[in-house]
């Protein structure tokens, strides 16, 4: 008898043990894409800052992580160089999140997109369990796979009743100077302020952020506006459409009915007091759509995700069909202040909020561009915000640049992709940090990525897996709002 149930467990402890091994191999991911040697030169190209020099028939030198020279090619790399060439600074994506759930590859691919799509370097605007940014910031010292540089906010700052599960809850002004007290020490490059602080823990966080010399970014809270928060840098509007006790999304609605004088308001104290706006367009025109019931009809670049991913971190909320038009018709409205706050000089930054509702890394970086043009805002004034633009306000001097000294964060185009958008479609070669990717090799080691997330095992087994894991830690929760 006990021999029998000696077997029967043996056999048990076989079956899960192989099941385990099968499990392993199906789901570990394939190798990261090598991390290759700083150092490169683009012969005989157009160089162009975007809103300063252009420079046809230039060579760029690149050595360690800086560009030392830009000088007129010699005859020999003319008559070598391929068709035109255009050297651009890399893309900085202002307000962007890294996955949680990093195994299995799904933080290494997510890292890819950036870089395939022109995004050397990532403002990641709070880290949403506290498990995503340290590991790729991480990578970019140690070279164990390719990422973008990325500067960090950590930990969200808000108040009791705050939605993600990593965040520093302050009452008073003592708690919120020890909070933000907290990520400086940690190492962090900017405060993350969210929707519920209170004027005495916003008082404490501004003060706090000023002594330690980080700025303040976030969601102007509900109990304050733009034009009085005192922020250094408002993200997705926030403050500007407001109503006593209106939160999000029925703030959204709000923008149509905004008086002029309120929007000059806007401008007037985004000029004088210098406070940058990061409008993320792109976040709520990619709500605005989801009236559409086949995500990928509407979102193909969704498709750049696992479906696990898409189906588990992107869920619709349970808002009427009139919120979600709302998203879409106050894009006039939006977009007019943006413009007008271009034109007034303020700070305006281009980010778009990737890994919120539908918002896929790198891509919607492009799409980003693509709502500032639909805005009436130039393209060489896009990419000049995109680039140098963004950089001014990062603690890293001259990133964005292209010149002798600056960090070497550059991008090759065929076609000139300050005349038209459509040339993003044309980028050849990323250089980021001083390391040459050719795109042709970034897509190969994308397609390896897609074909692992695409395998029915990695689908189902992980699908599950991750599904149970993210009820228990969110609990159904569906509000998108990021
Ligand atoms: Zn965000």
């Amino acid at each position: 008898m006990l021999r029998w149930i000696g077997i029967g467990l043996l056999t048990f402890l076989g079956g899960v043990a192989g099941l385990c091994l099968v499990a392993w191999l199906a789901l570990r991911a394939p190798a990261p894409l090598e991390v290759p040697p700083r150092g490169t030169l683009i012969p005989a190209a157009t160089v162009i800052e975007p809103g300063g020099a252009r420079l046809p028939g230039h060579t760029v030198v690149v050595e360690g992580a800086r560009i030392t020279e830009i000088r007129p090619a010699t005859p020999e790399e003319r008559a070598e160089a391929p068709a035109p060439r255009f050297v651009l600074p890399g893309l900085i994506d202002m307000h962007a999140h890294f996955p949680p759930l990093r195994f299995f590859g799904i933080g290494e691919h997510y890292a890819l997109l950036f870089l395939r799509h022109g995004v050397t370097t990532v403002r990641d605007a709070g880290d949403v369990m506290g498990s995503a940014t340290a590991p790729i910031q991480q990578a970019f010292r140690d070279e164990s796979f390719p990422v973008p540089r990325v500067y960090s906010c950590g930990v969200f700052v808000d108040g009791p009743g705050s939605r993600w599960p990593n965040t520093e809850i302050v009452e008073t002004k003592e708690e919120a100077r020890a909070a933000v007290a907290r990520i400086a020490r940690a190492g962090h490059d900017c405060i993350k302020a969210y929707d519920l602080l209170s004027l005495d823990a916003l008082a404490g966080v501004k003060e706090a952020a000023r002594e330690h010399g980080l700025p303040v970014i976030g969601h102007v809270p509900y109990a304050t506006r733009f034009e009085e928060a005192g922020f250094d840098d408002v993200q997705h509007l926030t403050g500007i459409p407001w109503g006593e006790g209106v939160r999000f999304p029925h703030t959204i609605p709000l923008w149509k009915d905004l008086p002029p004088e309120r929007v000059d308001a806007v401008v007037r104290a985004a000029v004088e007091q210098d406070i940058a706006v990061t409008p993320t367009f792109v976040t709520r025109d990619r709500l605005g759509s989801w009236v559409e019931p086949d995500l990928l009809q509407w979102a193909p670049d969704a498709a750049l995700l696992p479906r696990a991913f898409r189906d588990l971190v992107w869920i619709k909320p349970p808002w009427e069909e009139a919120v979600f038009r709302a998203f879409h018709e106050s894009f006039e409205h939006e977009a007019a202040l943006v413009r007008r706050l271009v034109d007034a000089g303020a700070r305006v930054h281009v980010g778009t909020d990737a890994l919120a509702v539908v918002v896929v890394p790198g891509t919607s970086m492009g799409r980003e561009m693509r709502l500032f043009e639909r805005a009436g805002i130039g393209v060489e004034e896009i990419w000049r915000l995109a680039t140098r633009g963004n950089g001014a306000s990062l603690p890293l001097p001259e990133l964005g640049r292209l010149l002798p000294g600056a960090p070497a964060d550059l991008l090759v185009f065929s076609s000139d992709p300050t005349r038209s958008l459509d040339a993003l479609e044309d980028l050849e070669l990323v250089v980021a940090d001083g390391r040459p990717y050719p795109v042709p090799r970034i897509d190969e080691q994308l397609s390896r990525y897609e074909g692992h997330f695409r395998s029915a095992f990695f689908d189902r087994v992980l699908g599950t897996v991750v599904q149970l894991v993210v009820n228990q830690l969110f609990g159904g929760n569906t509000d998108p709002a990021d």
